[in-house]
């Protein structure tokens, strides 16, 4: 292993701008998705407003129109667009008076037409008889006189006394007769009341207080009938107190009708206004306001030196004025909301009537506002995918680039050391050869023993030198894939045994024994026996080499199962586990090998596998740090 890092310096600041090449456009990329999706985001809400408001435009148009057509007809006699069962009522407004159309729809009136004398005159007589005399009888007679009257008004004015003299006489009888005819009596009014309701209401009280609690229920039920049914035109408090009456008579009867009853609250405001503050109604208004609990809408129309007005519920306008147009905003993907209706939600936008000119503040919205966000929200997923899909093609590009630069780095620093190191392996056979040329060319005098040891050793030194140009060329050859192997089959004893006696030789000087042990001398490998030897020279190499103190290895030759296995076991430096198989890769060196200083080229183990595996074979080992190391070389037993 290098002693340093793989990428340091230029390689570094190689990396450092690659990746500012690829980090500072990718997080450009991301940024300028994010604001897209914002843009998007914001455009698709802008467009889905704009489209709403256009929507609603129209819709206003529509109310517009429908209020308009509404608003002419309410002119016309003939043409009304009020009917009688209705929530709705039309008020011609004048300045001293007001009249209802259809005059059903109201309970009661604001104002009651001007009443005609009761010609009070004509009842003087009975009248000081009844009063001042007491003599009740001859008033009653007085007053019976007058029944027969041609003037509607004194006939009934007449009856209605005869029934108060007759009670006052206790001739129950005839008042209540009285009472009858006068209930019969229509278009005439008493005290601006109308004759038939007095003679009603008269006869019932009679019947109560005879005691005639059947016909009293009957004939109450009949009243409170009728007044519910508008029978009179009468102003809200005679109203008020005769159905009070009638209802306290009759029981258990349906309650007020409570359209009727706002339209006539209504009508009663509208009158209020008309004379209290008379700018109220000058020019044409849309308004809308509640009476009870029912919320109207008046339109008004000033006409001449008065104002009709149309009152209306919302049963009424809902047929008249929102069918159509809520139709059309249903068709256009809306939503519709009157203020008071309630059923309007936050995504919904208010349209005050003072901005629309309606009588009514609307909300409008989407129907289907959670589908416009998903419309939003799926381009939103799809951009976000690309996006993903974008940096993750990026990312894992940078990834592959730069664990491919990081290898090639990797390499260079690795042959950079090999280079490093084969000098140093030159190094020292060449300083020992030139310092043996010197010292025998410079002494000719030499002993001949001692030139003999130093020829030895100048031999020794070209051997080396020429192990190691051998090796290397070897290794350029395997690297190019252009070394051939011619593989014979060789009884792998005596081979062996050639090999370690050879290694033996060369070791001996550094006091290293090689122990051979043979098993089975027969078994025969089919090997090149060159590059055979180099294998395992290599081994013996190294099991010297970082031996440390030791000086015993040993080379065990076996068979074991079909395989020849030869083994060479030192009792040296040993190697990590996380090393075993990394330094069988080309110019990886181990841990022990800097730490000891061992001089080396990284090459030689890579070689080892190289041939063992052209043969067939593999190599394999088993090692701990200070156990020493064992480097076995398997091959298959030769068939021949
Ligand atoms: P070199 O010996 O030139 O460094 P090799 O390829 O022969 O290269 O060996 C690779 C590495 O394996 C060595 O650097 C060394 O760390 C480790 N190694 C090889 N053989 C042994 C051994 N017998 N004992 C301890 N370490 C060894």
């Amino acid at each position: 292993m290098p002693a340093r890092p793989a990428w340091s310096g230029t390689s570094r600041r190689l990396i450092v701008s690659f990746v500012l090449v690829l980090l500072v456009p990718a997080i450009a990329v991301v940024w300028l998705g994010v604001r897209l999706i914002e843009q998007d985001r914001a455009l698709a809400v802008r467009q889905l407003r704009e489209r709403r408001d256009s929507a609603a435009d129209r819709l206003i148009a529509g109310f517009e129109q429908t209020l308009s057509a509404t608003e002419r007809r309410l002119a016309s006699t003939d043409a009304l667009p009020v009917h009688p069962d209705d929530d709705a009522v039309v008020l011609r407004v004048r300045p001293a008076s007001i009249a209802a159309f259809p005059k059903d729809n109201l309970l009661y009136v604001p104002a009651l037409p001007l009443d005609a004398s009761d010609a009070a005159d004509a009842f003087a007589s009975g009248e000081t008889l009844e009063f001042v005399a007491k003599d009740y009888r001859a008033s009653a007679d007085a007053y019976r006189g007058l029944t027969a009257s041609s003037s509607p008004s004194i006939r009934a004015g007449a009856l209605l006394r005869l029934a108060r003299a007759s009670r006052k006489a206790n001739r129950m009888d005839e008042a209540l007769r009285a009472y009858e005819e006068l209930s019969r009596m229509t278009d005439v009014r008493l005290s601006g009341l109308p004759a038939d309701l007095v003679g009603r209401r008269a006869k019932c009280a009679l019947l109560e207080e005879v005691g005639r609690a059947e016909d009293l229920t009957q004939e109450a039920r009949a009243l409170h009938a009728d007044l519910m049914a508008a029978r009179w035109t009468l102003d809200r408090g005679t109203f008020a107190a005769y159905i009070d009456q009638a209802r306290r008579w009759a029981g258990n009867v349906p309650p007020i009708d409570t359209d009727r009853e706002a339209l006539s609250q209504a009508a009663a405001w509208i009158w209020q206004q008309w004379n209290d503050t008379p700018g109220t109604f000058k020019s044409a208004s849309r308004r809308a306001a509640r009476f009870g609990k029912i919320n109207m809408t008046i339109l008004a129309q000033p006409v001449g030196d008065g104002v009709d007005v149309l009152v209306a519920g919302p049963r009424f306008g809902q047929r008249e004025w929102f069918e159509t147009p809520r139709a059309i905003a249903d068709a256009r993907g809306l939503r519709v909301a009157l203020a008071d209706e309630g059923g309007q939600s936050a995504d919904m936008e208010r349209r005050a009537a003072a901005a629309t000119r309606l009588p009514w503040d609307l909300y409008i919205g989407s129907a289907d506002a959670a589908a416009d966000l998903d419309e939003i929200g799926a381009r939103r997923t799809l951009i976000l995918t690309g996006l993903t899909l974008l940096v993750s093609i990026v990312g894992a590009g940078a990834y592959f680039i730069l664990r491919a630069m990081s290898r090639e780095f990797a390499v260079a620093q690795l042959q950079s050391d090999f280079v490093a190191a084969v000098s140093h392996e030159f190094r020292t056979p060449l300083t020992s050869l030139r310092q043996f040329t010197d010292l025998l060319s410079g002494n000719p005098d030499l002993p001949a023993a001692k030139r003999a040891t130093f020829y030895e050793a100048q031999s020794r030194a070209t051997e080396r030198l020429r192990r190691l140009v051998e090796s290397l060329l070897d290794f350029g050859r395997m690297e190019a894939g252009a070394r051939p192997y011619r593989l014979e089959p060789r009884p792998a004893g005596p081979l062996v045994r050639s090999i370690v006696e050879d290694f033996q030789r060369d070791a001996a000087p550094a006091g290293f024994t090689i122990d051979l042990t043979i098993h089975d001398a027969g078994a025969e490998i089919a090997v090149d026996t060159e590059a055979f030897t180099r294998a395992l020279w290599n081994l013996l190499d190294n099991a010297i080499k970082y031996s440390g103190s030791s000086r015993l290895v040993t080379v065990a030759l076996d068979v074991e199962d079909a395989r020849v296995v030869v083994r060479v076991r030192d009792k040296g430096l040993g190697i990590p586990r996380s090393e075993h198989e990394r330094i069988f890769e080309k110019f990886v060196r181990g841990e022990a090998s800097r730490a000891h200083r061992i001089s080396g080229t990284g090459i030689g183990l890579a070689m080892v596998r190289h041939i063992v595996a052209a043969f067939g074979g593999s190599v394999a080992v088993e090692s701990a740090p200070g156990q020493g190391s064992t480097f076995s070389i398997v091959l298959p037993v030769s068939s021949t």
